[in-house]
C-alpha cells in the first residue's frame, strides 16, 4: 500500500515559530513519531512525504533512519494542493493510496492496516470517531443557528484511503470548480462518490495547539 503524509503546513496555531512537525516530542520530532507508526503498519510498503522545501533538510535529518526510505514531494500553499502534489509523484503502478496528515502523531499502526483492509471493499474509507459532545451550528454574529442531530455527527480523522485514479479525478474536478475543501473525503460527498467510515479512537488526535502537545507527551510517556 502507498502512503502519503502532508506536512506542509506552517503550524500558526502553534505558534512555535516553525513548522508544528518539528516540535520536539519526548526527544524526537512531531513528525518521527507519525513516521514510526507508519513504518510499524505492515501493509504500508511505499511512503512520501510532502513538505515545503525549505523544510526539507530539517524533517529527513529528524525521521533519522527512515530518511532513506521516504520519498520526498514538495508540497502546495493549501493542504488540498499538498496532496495533489503527492498523488502526482506516486509511482505509476499505485492502485489504492491512503493519506495520513503528519500532525497525527498518535496513530495507532493497527488502524492504519484496518484502512488499507477496507479499502479492498471499498473506493473510499477513512478514519473518524462519534461525536461526544452537542455541536452547534453559529453564525457570523455568534449566536446558534441549529443543532444537528448528534446520532448522525462522526468527527473525520486520518488516514483516508482512496482509489488513486478517483482521487486524482476528484482533485481535477475540484480545480476546475474552485472547490476548497480541508479533507479529501469532502471531494467524494461533494461528487456524491461513497466513502465508507471506519470506526477510530479518540487518542489520535492532530496536534494543532499546544495543549495537544501536552495530551500527546502524556499518551508517548504512557
Ligand atoms: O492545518 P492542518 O493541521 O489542518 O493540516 C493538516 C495536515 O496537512 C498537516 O499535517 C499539515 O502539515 C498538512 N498541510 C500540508 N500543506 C499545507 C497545509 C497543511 O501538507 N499547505
Amino acid at each position: 500500500m502507498h502512503l502519503l503524509i502532508p506536512a506542509a503546513g506552517s503550524g500558526s496555531r502553534m505558534k512555535a515559530g516553525k513548522n508544528k512537525l518539528l516540535i520536539d516530542l519526548e526527544g524526537e520530532s512531531l513528525i518521527y513519531w507519525t513516521i514510526k507508526s507508519v513504518f510499524s503498519a505492515s501493509t504500508v510498503s511505499w511512503v512520501g512525504i510532502i513538505g515545503q522545501p525549505n523544510d526539507k533538510k530539517n524533517i529527513l535529518h529528524s525521521i533519522k533512519s527512515f530518511s532513506k526510505k521516504v520519498v520526498w514531494i514538495n508540497g502546495g500553499e493549501t493542504r488540498q494542493e499538498s496532496v495533489f502534489n503527492g498523488l502526482n509523484a506516486l509511482p505509476s503502478n499505485a492502485e489504492k493510496v491512503l493519506i495520513h496528515d503528519g500532525a497525527r502523531c498518535l496513530i495507532n499502526p493497527n488502524l492504519i492496516n484496518k484502512c488499507a483492509m477496507e479499502l479492498e471493499e471499498n473506493d473510499a474509507v477513512i478514519l473518524a470517531t462519534k461525536v461526544t459532545d452537542t455541536i452547534k451550528i453559529v453564525d457570523n454574529n455568534g449566536y446558534i443557528e441549529n443543532t444537528p442531530n448528534r446520532q448522525k455527527l462522526w468527527a473525520a480523522q486520518t488516514p483516508q484511503g482512496f482509489l488513486v485514479k478517483r482521487l486524482r479525478k476528484a482533485h481535477e474536478i475540484a480545480i476546475e470548480k474552485n472547490w476548497t475543501v480541508t479533507d479529501d473525503a469532502s471531494l467524494f460527498e461533494r461528487l456524491n462518490w461513497q466513502v465508507k467510515i471506519i470506526e477510530g479512537n479518540s487518542s489520535n488526535i492532530k496536534i494543532t495547539s499546544p495543549l495537544d502537545l501536552k495530551i500527546a507527551k502524556l499518551f508517548l510517556k504512557s
